[in-house]
């Protein structure tokens, strides 16, 4: 996979230009972060980089091939962990993973072992059967993750997702985040968050919808 090219990306609504001018490279096996105060975009560029938005101007490829696909939903190979979690509330934790994997033509039986597993993962075993309205805003945050890690995406694009966390909890994500680079994916967290800023590969930074610098730290 030659991975996420992002080339001349803008974004406008009415008028107003949301995020401009992006040029981006996401590579296959690195963590990158996407840093920025609340406002400055990047919640939207990653609704882009997904095929969830429609570019204004420019386009995001994917291995070529543009991530949007004129209808709003993201093409397979990218998962996302949404900032306002997107779970289903009158299903369980289990079965709100478990979509997800059945969605992608898993069999559900082993569509329901395998989101135990995340579930499991994110120290939630004991909360499978509960249905996620019960939940805390921690525990929904941790649900929405499982459910993009379950599917092993070569695209995973997190919003955001430690926003909920304790530290320790936050340094689990990062390490099932990690893991999923060390196998190749791609994958992008949104965060205002200078710990996991610097638990990344690389970090782009944005102020008013547009990059304003790029550090590239050594792997
Ligand atoms: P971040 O995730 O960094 O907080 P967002 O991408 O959510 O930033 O939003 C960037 C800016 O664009 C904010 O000022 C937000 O209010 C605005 N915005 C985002 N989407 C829309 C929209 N559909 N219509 C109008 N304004 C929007
Ligand atoms: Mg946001």
């Amino acid at each position: 996979m030659s991975g996420v090219v992002v080339t001349g990306v803008g974004y406008t609504v009415g008028r107003r230009p949301i995020v401009a001018d992006i040029d981006l490279t996401f590579e296959p096996g690195r963590l990158v972060a996407l840093s920025g105060a609340s406002g400055s975009g990047k919640t939207t560029l990653l609704s882009v980089v997904g095929g969830l938005l429609e570019p204004t101007t420019g386009t995001v490829t994917l291995d070529g091939t543009p991530t949007w696909r004129g209808t709003g939903d993201p093409p397979a190979e990218v998962a996302f962990v949404l900032q306002v979690y997107g779970l289903v509330p009158i299903l369980s934790a289990r079965e709100n993973v478990s979509v997800a994997l059945r969605a992608r033509g898993v069999k559900p039986g082993e569509a329901d072992a395998r989101a135990e597993e995340a579930l499991a993962d994110l120290h939630l075993a004991d909360l499978g059967g509960r249905q996620v309205e019960e939940l805390s805003g921690g525990q929904l945050q941790r649900v929405a993750i499982a459910r993009a890690l379950v599917v092993h995406a070569p695209v995973l694009l997190a919003d955001e997702p430690s926003s909920e966390l304790d530290p320790t909890t936050r340094g689990q994500v990062m390490r099932l985040l990690r893991a999923e680079a060390d196998a190749g994916s791609v994958v992008v967290v949104a965060t205002h968050d200078p710990e996991v800023v610097d638990l990344c590969d690389e970090h782009h930074a944005m102020t008013d919808g547009r990059l304003v610098r790029a550090r590239h730290r050594a792997v």
